[in-house]
């Protein structure tokens, strides 16, 4: 079974998660009047998203969730991924100028395959 040692997060992951968290407060802060907090919506989706990227088998291999061939969100949940990223992706180059620049980078790892190993 699996063993839940705990791992050291990937700086890849990290900035992963800097990425979405600055994208939901530009959001939430635009939608729902928020300042400098997140609203119960926004915080659910946040964790969310976290939550997949410490599930995430590609880890310091992955590619940005939109080229994902995976695609493990939830369907609500990639509703509201969509309108986040749709708001606040071009808005990122204004105030998360290093974020932004690195999320470009990373987008152009291609996504990897999903191996699957027979031998451990
Ligand atoms: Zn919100």
């Amino acid at each position: 079974m699996e063993n839940s040692q705990p791992r050291t997060e990937h700086p890849r992951i990290t900035r992963e998660k800097q990425t979405i968290q600055a994208m939901v407060h530009i959001y939430c802060k635009a939608h729902h009047g928020t300042h400098g907090e997140l609203c119960p919506e926004c915080t659910e989706f946040m964790e969310y998203a976290f939550m997949r990227l410490d599930k995430c088998p590609f880890q310091e291999r992955k590619s940005t969730c939109g080229k994902c061939l995976i695609h493990c969100y939830r369907p609500d949940m990639k509703e509201k991924v969509k309108k986040v990223m749709r708001y606040s992706g071009p808005r990122m180059i204004l105030h998360h100028p290093r974020l932004a620049l690195h999320h470009v980078w990373d987008g152009r790892t291609k996504p990897p395959k999903l191996e699957k190993k027979t031998t451990s």
